[in-house]
């Protein structure tokens, strides 16, 4: 049974966005967002600890595979094919991947290294993910500690997103783009594998902006900080030389809607 779609929804917005769903304006018009499953899971996930989220949400992911998979059917199947006939010809004539090149392959490592190292930054620096810490760490006047604290925090929460966000849609940019020939895109602004570069570029900017924020408050950060600065400059110039076009794809609702927050 398909679902239902919100009003005013917006197609394929989910795509590229950053999926960080409880701030995003436009939850209300996007597919996945207004999904009440996900906000009951959101919801459930806050009193539960880091395993058994993992494995709410691969209870999910697997929960949208199966709709996916209905969905896909029921399309089929409206249009008079016949599924079992579509499932042997795909098993019988399998999609073939191609591998992006070995220049494309090192800018995706590269991305997903990004993300490994700051998880292992958090993890060995647990001090990040407490304020009494933190304040003892920074040196301000006591009227200014409080929003030395909220930057720290908003700094410190935009790293972490990012962090795998940005290998994951790196990857989906450069697979994409030595996949062309499968998919329906034959505009060269306009195609999944641009789209996917200019989000990933939009994470690494925030991120970017995180970090300097973090060093300027913290100066014990700054070798760190340098370190994964320097990481995530080299994807940006990576990702631009293969997509030279990136800013000129236009993201539905982000980069059409009045007043949208990117
Ligand atoms: S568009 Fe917004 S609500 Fe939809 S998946 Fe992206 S972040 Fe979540």
């Amino acid at each position: 049974m398909r679902k239902k779609l919100p009003e005013n929804y917006i197609p394929s917005i989910f795509n590229y966005c950053d999926r960080w769903c409880e701030r995003c304006h436009f939850r209300s018009r996007c597919t996945l967002g207004s999904d009440p499953q996900l906000n009951e899971i959101e919801n459930d996930m806050e009193n539960v600890d880091e395993e058994k989220r993992m494995e709410m949400t691969i209870d999910y992911v697997a929960n949208q595979f199966a709709s996916i998979h209905e969905m896909i059917k029921e399309m089929i199947e409206k249009d008079g094919g016949n599924w079992e006939a579509f499932m042997k010809d795909l098993e019988e004539n399998p999609v073939e991947i191609k591998e992006p090149t070995i220049g494309q392959s090192a800018i995706i490592e590269l991305a997903k290294s990004y993300g490994y190292k700051v998880f292992d930054f958090f993890k060995e620096n647990d001090w990040t993910n407490d304020p009494a810490q933190i304040s003892s760490k920074i040196l301000v006047l006591p009227e200014d500690l409080e929003l030395h604290l909220k930057t720290m925090k908003t700094a410190f929460e935009n790293i972490q997103f990012y962090a795998f966000f940005i290998g994951a849609k790196v990857h989906r940019a450069l697979t994409g783009k030595a996949n062309k020939e499968l998919y329906d895109w034959d505009d060269p602004i306009q195609n999944d594998d641009n789209g996917s570069a200019k989000i990933a570029m939009i994470a690494i900017e925030k991120s970017t902006i995180s970090w300097l924020a973090a060093r300027k408050i913290f100066s014990e950060l700054e070798d760190d900080s340098l370190t994964f600065l320097a990481n995530l400059q080299r994807i940006k110039k990576e990702l631009e030389k293969e997509f030279p076009d990136w800013k000129a794809f236009i993201r539905p609702g982000f980069d059409t809607e009045p007043n949208a927050q990117k």
